[in-house]
């Protein structure tokens, strides 16, 4: 998942940026709103991480014409304490939570992770195609049921697959998923990390077609014993 981070403050944003990727998010940094507004233009942002107080266009500013465009991606505000009114005004605004600074890097990952979830509109937490079972708030994967190591790359591979089963995603969408503007992108890195995890979850699980991209099927190996469960 590839998240906008917009906050003036040196040490907060450093330690947001820091802390996500650690998580494995990929996660661009900002320090004004004119930015901000700018990379929300490009699309690629599977939500946004938003300081009200920032230089050239306030939060409020940036969320009100993101609102106001029809841009639904998920915001999270970053309020100070005891700023009730602030808190109000976002998500008046149209954000979809808030965490009050300082904040623990851990919640903030949790609730960016739950807005993820219902952006997409999945209730449960898990992800699965065919053998495979993902869960994006602990990082596990599991092929038949038995746990595997994935590197947070390909995690974050599997995840923008798992999200859209059934979708071809070309190897440009698939590196907005992995990378940030300040990673260097290696060449044939989605191949490298496609082919180590048809190793470990088999060969078949990610379809390859030609020239356009990447998918996994859609439907889990265990809905699939349950719906045949339903009819005997
Ligand atoms: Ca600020």
């Amino acid at each position: 998942m590839r998240v906008l981070l917009a906050e003036d403050d040196p040490m907060i944003g450093a330690s947001v940026r820091h802390g996500l990727g650690q998580d494995g998010f990929a996660v661009d940094w900002v320090e004004d709103g004119r930015a901000a507004e700018l990379a929300l233009a490009e699309g690629v942002h599977d939500a946004l991480v938003l300081d009200l107080g920032l230089p050239k266009r306030t939060g409020l500013e940036v969320l009100g014409a993101m609102r106001k465009s029809g841009d639904s991606r998920p915001v999270l505000v970053l309020t100070a304490r005891d700023a009730v009114a602030d808190r109000v005004a976002g998500l008046d605004a149209g954000a979809d939570d808030y965490v009050v600074k300082p904040f623990d890097l851990n919640e903030l990952a949790a609730r960016l992770r739950a807005l993820l979830r219902r952006g997409s509109g999945r209730a449960g937490r898990l992800l699965a195609s065919g053998d495979v079972e993902i869960d994006p708030s602990t990082r596990e994967v599991r092929f038949k049921g038995e746990l595997v190591a994935v590197s947070p790359r390909e995690f974050a591979l599997l995840e923008a697959l798992l999200t859209r089963p059934g979708v071809i995603l070309s190897r440009a969408q698939l590196e907005d998923k992995l990378y940030g503007w300040s990673d260097p992108v290696e060449s044939n890195a989605v191949e490298v990390h496609i082919h180590s995890l048809r190793k470990k979850l088999g060969a078949d699980f990610i379809r390859n077609v030609r020239g356009v991209g990447w998918m996994v099927a859609r439907g889990s190996a265990a809905a699939t014993a349950a719906s045949v469960g339903v009819h005997t």
